[in-house]
């Protein structure tokens, strides 16, 4: 008996257990992140090779109240692996917040014959998601699909370690100039109520410091960072900054330093959303790719509500109600490395 053969008889064997699954749809929403075309790639793929049909919907949400919904072969995933963004577009939507919003998508859900859900995105998204799958007792698996890094339950998010490399490179760069004109430099970075690009960013390029929200609430970075002289043999200083009401943001400290301490000469680079494009590095295929294949064995397995998460190096299943509720921490060993290092 071939793989394929063995799959499906095994799959069969499940879908009855499950009642209803034959048809798989999958939509990428909310921010996108590289990787998730080869998250959409590995969904697909492993859902037809277990006998699934398999459609994409197109647009996040928006595209299951609107029905801008194809189904895919395997041909429809060939050459994206590599490929930043997401061919299945992504969008942000209103009415999937909505009751009437969320029964429209339902009805297009019955409609096209879908009975299980495939949602790659971040917090919001799969907040969604789990709000939908409660209201109607639908089947959905999520995979972490943000550069954020911010989700509770797993170590890595789809598209934060190319993210983090797109930074890494950015601030190689703005390291040269800020060294020739002895300059203070705030680069802010991405991470909207998160500081994991932001502390790994400044250990991977030397950065003396980073100013992130979880210490925010604590104490005054700015003042803390003014107060050590940033760093003393050096004669250029790089604070990265996550872009978050909690810090601010990289504008408002260098406001706060020309009109606080004026003997700095303080610049601002924000890096905008060059950090959310590019090819995914193979760190993040190959996340992308075991977390899609996993999704399928999930589903296969009976689980509902759940996102793929990976734990030292394994595969794990996270109820979406931790995932969302809970903030993840960051790493303290991480702080204290970025402190010894940049005195
Ligand atoms: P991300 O998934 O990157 O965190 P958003 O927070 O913008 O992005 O969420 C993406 C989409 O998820 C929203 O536009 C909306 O359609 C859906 N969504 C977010 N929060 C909810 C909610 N509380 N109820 C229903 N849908 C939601």
């Amino acid at each position: 008996m071939s793989g394929i053969s063995l799959a499906t008889a095994i799959n069969n064997q499940w879908v009855s257990n499950m009642g209803t699954i034959n048809c798989v749809g999958i939509l990428t929403s909310g921010g996108d992140a590289p990787g998730m075309n080869a998250a959409i790639r590995a969904v697909t793929r492993s859902a037809i090779y277990n006998g699934f049909e398999v459609k994409g919907i197109y647009r996040g949400y928006r595209g299951l109240i609107t029905g801008e919904i194809v189904p895919f072969r395997t041909e429809n995933v060939s050459n994206i692996i590599q490929h930043g963004g997401t061919i299945l577009k992504t969008a942000r939507c209103k009415e999937f917040e909505t009751p009437e919003g969320r029964k429209q998508a339902y009805d297009t859900l019955v409609k096209e014959g879908i009975n299980a859900l495939v949602v790659i995105g971040g917090d919001g998204s799969l907040t969604g998601a789990r709000i939908f799958a409660q209201e109607y007792d639908f089947p959905i698996v999520g995979l972490p699909g943000t550069i954020d890094n911010d989700l509770y339950g797993t170590d890595h998010t789809i598209g934060y370690d190319t993210a983090l490399n797109t930074i890494m490179e950015a601030v190689d760069k703005i390291r040269d100039t800020a060294t020739s004109h002895e300059r203070l430099f705030f680069i802010e970075v991405m991470g909207r109520d998160a500081g994991f690009l932001a502390l790994n960013g400044a250990i991977a390029t030397g950065c003396e410091a980073a100013i992130i929200p979880e210490i925010s609430t604590e104490i005054d970075q700015l003042e803390e960072l003014v107060k050590n002289g940033f760093r003393k043999s050096k004669n250029s200083s790089i604070v990265l900054v996550a872009e978050s009401p909690t810090t601010g943001g990289a504008i408002h400290l260098a406001e706060r330093v020309k009109n606080e301490y004026p003997q700095y000469d303080v610049r601002v680079t924000i890096l905008g959303h060059i950090q959310r494009g590019g090819s995914p590095t193979a760190h993040d295929r190959i996340l992308a790719s075991r977390m899609g294949a996993a999704a399928i064995d999930a589903l296969l397995d009976g689980q509902r509500n759940v996102m793929v998460g990976i734990r030292n190096d394994e595969i794990v299943y996270v109820p979406f109600s931790k995932a969302i509720k809970y903030d993840k921490p960051i790493n303290r060993e991480l702080l204290n490395t970025l402190r010894k290092l940049s005195i």
